[in-house]
């Protein structure tokens, strides 16, 4: 149990993109084969909790997982609308803008979040977007 665990940490450490559960499984599994499916989505609400992982909802049944480094500040997403590849900028602007829209209702900002639709540079150049596109980038290391 303790040696998945550390298996599944490390593969998320490891990661410098946006990743699934099943992918998550797949490079915990490189590091231990043992690795089961329930310890991945076990352990993974708990690094969420934690805040050593970050969730990205982009709208889709999928739920997209990035490891939470240093983050200096607020993070927006530009999402392709096609492979739905996961761009991460950072938008300091959105922090202020939320405190400062709150402030002005007297409420108090929790969580806030911007995300933009856009069509990749693939899809702009050939029309469309091969499919594993986002499987492409996070296996680059
Ligand atoms: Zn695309």
């Amino acid at each position: 149990m303790t040696g998945q665990r550390m298996a599944i940490f490390e593969a998320v450490f490891k990661e410098s993109s946006h990743f699934t559960a099943e992918e998550l499984l797949d490079k915990a599994r490189l590091i231990d084969r043992t690795v089961s499916r329930a310890t991945v989505y076990r352990t993974l609400p708990i690094l969420v909790e934690s805040s050593l992982v970050r969730e990205v909802d982009i709208g889709t049944n999928l739920k997209y997982y990035m490891p939470n480094k240093e983050q200096e500040s607020h993070q927006a997403q530009v999402i392709c609308n096609d492979c739905q590849k996961i761009f991460e900028i950072p938008a300091p602007f959105m922090e202020w803008y939320g405190s400062t829209v709150s402030a002005r209702l007297g409420l108090t900002p929790i969580s806030q979040r911007l995300q933009v639709n856009a069509s990749c540079q693939e899809f702009q150049s050939e029309g469309y977007c091969s499919k594993d596109a986002a499987s492409e980038t996070t296996a680059t290391e």
